[in-house]
């Protein structure tokens, strides 16, 4: 199949001989009169040489590099980039029966950027970033099916939320494959409904996992709150490691909902834990100084974009500093920022910013990142978006 032609302008192949994904529109000299979104293309550096094929798309990320050879992006090629995928992960020792749930690709960490897919037990959830990736979701479906093991056998495909909406697109949620009735996935030994029908994201949020058995780690007689608990995925682990007692927070009646079923799925009688429906600024500014010794703070992204940062960095300054300021003293916070625009080094300062305001004694026991099912592509750095403290406070 012959792909539609995209020439670069001079100097703007740079980028990609290190083998960066991304080409944005500024950096084309020329592409096919043809063209449209979602269109598989052959770049071509300024001196006319072949660089590697991707996806078209009409936007400030023009393209996003599939190959950098001359193969063709077809069911064999994704079939490959799958398989790679699930070695890795299975290099990870992830797929176990009591460990059912994680991220097969993580878009450029996988090198398939524009696609993600989670897995729970034997379904898969794929969400397109891209029109390119949204055309070839049946060919993506099929090549799922092909892994080893059987892994999946249903597909459910995820991207009313994802897909660039100028695209008009009018992508529905729906089964590709298959479908399942029952929602449930283990995590390390863990059982948790997700839901994935009409749930955030692909319904679970799977890169807190490490983090999650960490906390596991602090939990023993610790009196824990969960904050923005969505599906209470601290919560139940800070159960198992024995805490005192555990409050979970979420202004979501729906989270609230969630939390309450898996805390009574992994343990059915339990009376340590309570879930409350309520906005996180408001409930922290009406808890007492020391009702909680070990708090964890993982909110939604406060920036989607850099045009947020500041009011972001604010943000989770003014969150911290409110639990920094009730902890009880020896207490240990778990805080978060999953904003993709906000570096590492921003989250550090707000978070800094917040402990000289309250001035306590603090100490930072651990630095958080994503796990390793959601790689890093060394070329693209911008794949680097979770991030967490773990800070002792006297
Ligand atoms: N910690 C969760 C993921 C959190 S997702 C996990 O491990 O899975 C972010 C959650 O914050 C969502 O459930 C959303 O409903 C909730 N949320 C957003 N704004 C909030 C607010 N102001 N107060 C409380 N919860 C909020």
């Amino acid at each position: 199949m012959e792909y539609k032609a995209i020439t670069l302008k001079r100097g703007k192949e740079e980028s990609l001989k290190r083998f960066h994904p991304w080409i944005f529109s500024g950096a084309i000299a020329s592409a096919a009169a043809d063209v449209e979104e979602g269109d598989l293309v052959s770049v071509y550096g300024s001196n006319g040489e072949f660089i590697g094929n991707g996806h078209y798309q009409i936007g400030s990320i023009a393209v996003r590099m599939l190959t950098f050879d001359d193969r063709p992006v077809d069911e064999a090629f994704f079939e490959q980039r799958l398989n790679e995928a699930y070695a890795m992960r299975g290099a990870l020792n992830l797929l176990r029966p009591d460990n059912n749930a994680f991220r097969l690709v993580h878009g450029e960490g996988d090198f398939l950027p524009g696609l993600v897919i989670d897995i729970y037990d034997h379904t898969a959830v794929v969400q397109a970033h891209s029109p390119g990736m949204h055309f070839m979701r049946d060919t993506i479906a099929r090549a799922l099916t092909r892994l080893p093991g059987q892994l999946v056998k249903n597909v459910y495909y995820k991207s009313e939320t994802t897909l660039p909406y100028k695209a008009h697109l009018d992508s529905v949620n729906d089964y590709i494959i298959g479908r399942m009735d029952t929602d449930l996935a283990n995590e390390n030994g863990l059982r948790f409904h997700v839901d994935w029908l009409k749930g955030q994201k692909t319904g679970f949020f799977i890169d807190q996992r490490e983090n999650r058995s960490l906390l596991e780690h602090y939990a023993p007689n610790r009196k824990v709150l969960n904050m923005f608990c969505y599906t209470g995925g601290f919560s139940v682990y800070a159960l198992r490691g024995q805490a005192a007692l555990v409050h979970s927070v979420d202004s979501s009646a729906k989270a609230v909902k969630l939390t309450n079923d898996n805390v009574a799925l992994n343990f059915p009688e339990e009376n340590r834990h309570t879930a409350y429906a309520e906005d996180a600024f408001k409930y922290l500014d009406n808890i007492q100084p020391g009702d909680y010794d070990l708090i964890i703070l993982d909110p939604p992204a406060f920036a989607k974009h850099k045009s947020a940062l500041r009011n972001a960095l604010q943000g989770y300054r003014r969150l911290n500093a409110q639990a920094l300021e009730k902890i009880a003293s020896g207490g240990i916070l778990f805080t978060f920022s999953c904003s993709q625009a906000v570096s590492k080094e921003q989250f550090r300062l707000s978070v800094f910013s917040a402990a000289a305001q309250t001035r306590r004694r603090v100490r930072i026991l651990h630095q958080l990142t994503q796990p390793a099912d959601h790689p890093i592509n060394i070329y693209h750095p911008e794949g680097e978006y979770l991030k967490g403290l773990v800070l002792y406070v006297e």
